[in-house]
C-alpha cells in the first residue's frame, strides 16, 4: 500500500522530474462533497490533521480568514504520495466551481492536465456535474470518476449490493454519455470512465475511505463488507484499510497523464501559434531548457505580499530574477519571489522547471488567463472561455455619481474574476454595461457590489442579446467601394448545424487561419463543408466563416487584412438590428481591383466588405435568434403541475419530467426574454421550495411572429430607424 511523505526536500526534488508529476482538480456540483474529499485528501497527506479534515475548509481561503485573521489567498496544495515505491508530486488546484455561473473554474482546469469528477452517490449527476465536466473536456483535461456519500446508500435508502452496483452504473453511464457528446473525438473512447481499469472510485469523503476495483481486489472488501460496517458504525475501519487520499491519489497516478505527455496533445489546442517555431516545438515537448511559458489562471490580492499570481508554466525554468513579458498588458517585469504551493502555505523556491504550478509574488498587471513570455513576440494561449455567453446586459451607474471611479474599478476586477460576465465601459456616454448568464447573475454580482466594493448602484431592467443569421443563400451581390474603382462578389448563406455546433463548443478556433491549416480543413470537411471551400477559410469571427473563393486574383492576397476587417464589422453589426451575426458563411466569389494600391487602402476595401455582406444577408432570408437556457427545476411532487405550466407561460418547452426520491424533476427550454423574475415566480408557485438550475445556453431562431416586434425594440433602443418588415420576407 502506498504511505503518505510530505516533505519540502521531496517536493522539491519531484519538480524537476516531470514523469512524476501530476496535474489535477477536483470538479462537482455544489454540496457533492468537494471540500470535505479535499479536506480528506490534505488530512492523508499530513498536510492538516484527521481531526481537523471535515471541520476546516482549507481550500476555502475566505473561510480560513475569517476563522483565524490570517490571510493566506492561496487555494493550491502540492502533496507528495508514494505508489509501488515511486514518489509522486501532485499539485492540486482548487477548481471554485459552485457558484451556480461557473465563474474561476474554466481558468483553473488551464493549469491541470486531469480531473477528478465528484458525484453524491444519491443525488449522481446533477447540472453543475455535467458544465464542469464539458468545459473540462473543452480543455481537454481528463475526466476520472469518484462517486462520494456511498454510507448514504447504507444509511437512507439500505441498498442491497445489487442495487449499490446498479446506480453506479447508472452514474458511470450517465458520465460517460457526456464524454461521448463533449470528449475531442480522438480520446472519446480512452476517456471513457469504468469500473474494469479503476478509473472509476466510489467512497465516503466524510468518513475518509474509498475504493475500486483494484482496492477491493488487493484488500478483499467488497460490497457486502462496505455495507456491514457502514451499518454497524464502523466506517473507521474502512479508512483504515481502505482510506480515501490512497484510493484517490494513486487512481490519479495511474490515470492521469503526467504533464509533458499532457502538454504532446493539448498544446495544438490551447496555443495556435506555429507548432515548428521554437516556441511551439518547446511548448509541445515541455522543454525546460526553452523559453519560459506559462499562462496564469489565478490572481489574488494579498495585503501582505501583493498581487499573486497562479501559474502554470508550459516552458523553460523560471528563475528569481528572469524577466518576462505579460502578453495581455505588455509590459515586461522582473521576477522577484517564486513559490510553490504547500497545504495552504507557499514555499519560496529560487527556480522552478515547467510543468509545475506556481506563484508568483508581486506580478503586478497580471490578470487571469494571460500569458507571460520571455519572448516578446510569441502568440498568446487561446483566450479562456466559459461553455456559455453571456445573454442579458444591464447598464449600471452608482447612486452616488461621484462613486463613478469606484464603480468602473469594481467593475473591471468582476470581470477579471468571472469569465462569464462581460463589461464594458463606455467613457465617452459614461453607460457602463454590465453583460451576464441571466438574470439571477446580474443580481448576484449587484449584491456583491453593494456588499464587497460598497458601491451602491441603479441598474437598468435586463436586456437580452441576441444573434442576427441567414437561412438561405444568397444570390452573388456586388459590394462597391466609395471611389467605384473596387469591387467584390460576395454570397452567404448558413453554416451547416454540425460546424455551428463545433464552434458553439469552442472546437473551431476564432480568428486568423494559416496558410495550409490541415487540422482545420479536415474538420471543416469532416463537418461536410466542400473541400475547395474548406482550403480557402481565411477568417473566424463571432462563429462565422470568411472564405476567399477567387481564382487568380493577385492583389487580393495584399489586403486581405482590410478584407477582413470589412467583414468584421459586417459581422459584428448585422443589418436586421445591428446585433452580432452567427452562424453564416461569406463567401468572396470574385472581385475587381484597382490596379493602383493607393485607391484600394482601407477607406475603400472595408465599406465595400461590409456593405456587400450586409446586403447580401438581406437577400438570404435574415432571421433574428435568442438565446434559450435548459434548465433542471426541482420541487416537491404537488407542485409538479404549476412548475410544468408556468414553463408552458414562458414560451418554454418541456424535455422530460422524472421522479427523483420523492421530487419532481422537471427539464426544459426557456426564451431568455421569458426567464425575467422567473426565480421569485417559481418560489412563490412552490411555497419557497422550488430551485432551478442552469444546464445549457443555446441561440435558437425567434418566432417568426416575434421578429418584426423585437427588431423594433431593439432599433428604438439603439436609436436606430423603425422597420415595417423584416427585410426581404
Ligand atoms: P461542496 O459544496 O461540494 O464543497 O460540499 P461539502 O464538502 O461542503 O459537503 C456538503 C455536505 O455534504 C456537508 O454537509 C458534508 O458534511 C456532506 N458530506 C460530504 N461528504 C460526505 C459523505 O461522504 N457522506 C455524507 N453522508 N455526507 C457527506
Amino acid at each position: 500500500m502506498a504511505k503518505k511523505v510530505d516533505m519540502k526536500e521531496h517536493i522539491l526534488q519531484l519538480m524537476h522530474r516531470p514523469e512524476r508529476i501530476k496535474n489535477m482538480g477536483i470538479v462537482a456540483h455544489v454540496d457533492h462533497g468537494k471540500t470535505t474529499t479535499c479536506d480528506s485528501l490534505l488530512a492523508g497527506a499530513g498536510i492538516i490533521s484527521d481531526e481537523l479534515a471535515g471541520d476546516q475548509t482549507w481550500l476555502d481561503y475566505d473561510q480560513i480568514e475569517r476563522d483565524r485573521g490570517v490571510t493566506i489567498k492561496s487555494a493550491n496544495v502540492s502533496m507528495v504520495h508514494e505508489y509501488q515505491g515511486d514518489e509522486y508530486l501532485i499539485n492540486l488546484i482548487d477548481t471554485p466551481g459552485h457558484v451556480d455561473f461557473g465563474g474561476e473554474v474554466t481558468r483553473a482546469l488551464r493549469a491541470v492536465d486531469g480531473v477528478i469528477v465528484l458525484t453524491d452517490a444519491v443525488e449522481g449527476v446533477m447540472p453543475q456535474t455535467e458544465t464542469v465536466l464539458r468545459q473540462a473536456l473543452k480543455e481537454y483535461v481528463r475526466p476520472m470518476l469518484y462517486i462520494n456519500k456511498v454510507d448514504r446508500f447504507v444509511r437512507e435508502l439500505k441498498y442491497t449490493p445489487e442495487q449499490m452496483q446498479a446506480r453506479f452504473i447508472n452514474i458511470i453511464n450517465d458520465v460517460n454519455n457526456i464524454i461521448h457528446h463533449y470528449a475531442p473525438s480522438e480520446l472519446r473512447e480512452k476517456w471513457k470512465v469504468s469500473v474494469q481499469d479503476g478509473s472509476v472510485a466510489f467512497g465516503s469523503s466524510y468518513f475518509k475511505w474509498a475504493t475500486n476495483v483494484e482496492v477491493m481486489k488487493r484488500t478483499g472488501i467488497g460490497f457486502a463488507e462496505i455495507i456491514q460496517k457502514v451499518q454497524e458504525e464502523k466506517q473507521d475501519e474502512l479508512h483504515q484499510r481502505t482510506p480515501l487520499t490512497d484510493t484517490l491519489l494513486t487512481m490519479v497516478i495511474r490515470h492521469l497523464p503526467d504533464p509533458r505527455t499532457a502538454q504532446s496533445y493539448r498544446m495544438k489546442y490551447l496555443w495556435r501559434g506555429d507548432p515548428e517555431s521554437v516556441v511551439g516545438k518547446s511548448l509541445t515537448s515541455m522543454d525546460t531548457k526553452g523559453p519560459v511559458i506559462g499562462c496564469v489562471t489565478k490572481v489574488v490580492n494579498d495585503p501582505h505580499a501583493g498581487l499573486v499570481a497562479a501559474v502554470r508554466l508550459f516552458s523553460g525554468t523560471l528563475r528569481n530574477g528572469t524577466s518576462v513579458r505579460l502578453l495581455g498588458a505588455k509590459i515586461r517585469t522582473n521576477i522577484s519571489q517564486i513559490a510553490i504551493y504547500k497545504g495552504p502555505f507557499r514555499l519560496m523556491v529560487d527556480e522552478i522547471p515547467a510543468g509545475n504550478i506556481l506563484a508568483i509574488v508581486g506580478l503586478n498587471d497580471a490578470e487571469s488567463g494571460e500569458t507571460i513570455s520571455e519572448v516578446d513576440d510569441m502568440e498568446p494561449f487561446e483566450s479562456i472561455t466559459h461553455l456559455f455567453e453571456p445573454v442579458v446586459t444591464k447598464s449600471i451607474e452608482p447612486k452616488q455619481p461621484k462613486e463613478l471611479p469606484k464603480l468602473i474599478n469594481a467593475l473591471k476586477d468582476i470581470a477579471r474574476e468571472d469569465p462569464c460576465i462581460k463589461v464594458t465601459i463606455n467613457q465617452e456616454t459614461g453607460e457602463n454595461l454590465i453583460c451576464g448568464l441571466g438574470e439571477l447573475h446580474l443580481e448576484v454580482w449587484q449584491t456583491r457590489l453593494e456588499r464587497d466594493w460598497k458601491v451602491n448602484v441603479n441598474v437598468s431592467q435586463p436586456i437580452v442579446v441576441y444573434r442576427e443569421t441567414v437561412t438561405k443563400l444568397s444570390p452573388e451581390v456586388e459590394g462597391k467601394s466609395p471611389n467605384k474603382h473596387n469591387k467584390f462578389y460576395i454570397t452567404v448563406e448558413p453554416l451547416s448545424e454540425e460546424v455551428r455546433n463545433a464552434m458553439s463548443e469552442g472546437r473551431l478556433r476564432e480568428g486568423e487561419v494559416r496558410k495550409k491549416d490541415e487540422e482545420l480543413i479536415k474538420t471543416l470537411v469532416g463537418f461536410g463543408m466542400e473541400s475547395d471551400v474548406a482550403k480557402k477559410v481565411k477568417f473566424i469571427h463571432s462563429q462565422c466563416i470568411l472564405a476567399d473563393v477567387t481564382k487568380g486574383q493577385v492583389h487580393l492576397p495584399e489586403i486581405m487584412e482590410t478584407v477582413i476587417e470589412g467583414f468584421r464589422e459586417a459581422v459584428d453589426t448585422g443589418p436586421l438590428a445591428k446585433e452580432k451575426v452567427s452562424g453564416i458563411l461569406v463567401k468572396i466569389v470574385d472581385c475587381k481591383l484597382h490596379e493602383d494600391a493607393i485607391h484600394r487602402g482601407p477607406a475603400q476595401v472595408i465599406p465595400a466588405m461590409r456593405d456587400g455582406i450586409r446586403n447580401a444577408m438581406v437577400s438570404a432570408d435574415p432571421l433574428l435568434l435568442e438565446p434559450v437556457q435548459k434548465i433542471r427545476i426541482d420541487a416537491p411532487y404537488e407542485f409538479m403541475g404549476s412548475v410544468a405550466s408556468m414553463v408552458n407561460q414562458r414560451r418554454g418547452r418541456t424535455i422530460e419530467i422524472k421522479e427523483e426520491r420523492g421530487s419532481s424533476v422537471v427539464i426544459a427550454e426557456m426564451p431568455v426574454s421569458e426567464m425575467f423574475g422567473y426565480t421569485g415566480d417559481l418560489r412563490g408557485a412552490t411555497q419557497g421550495k422550488g430551485f432551478w438550475s442552469l444546464i445549457d445556453s443555446k441561440f435558437k431562431p425567434l418566432p417568426r411572429s416575434k421578429i418584426i416586434e423585437t427588431i423594433n425594440d431593439i432599433r428604438k433602443r439603439k436609436g436606430l430607424e423603425l422597420i415595417e418588415a423584416p427585410p426581404a420576407q
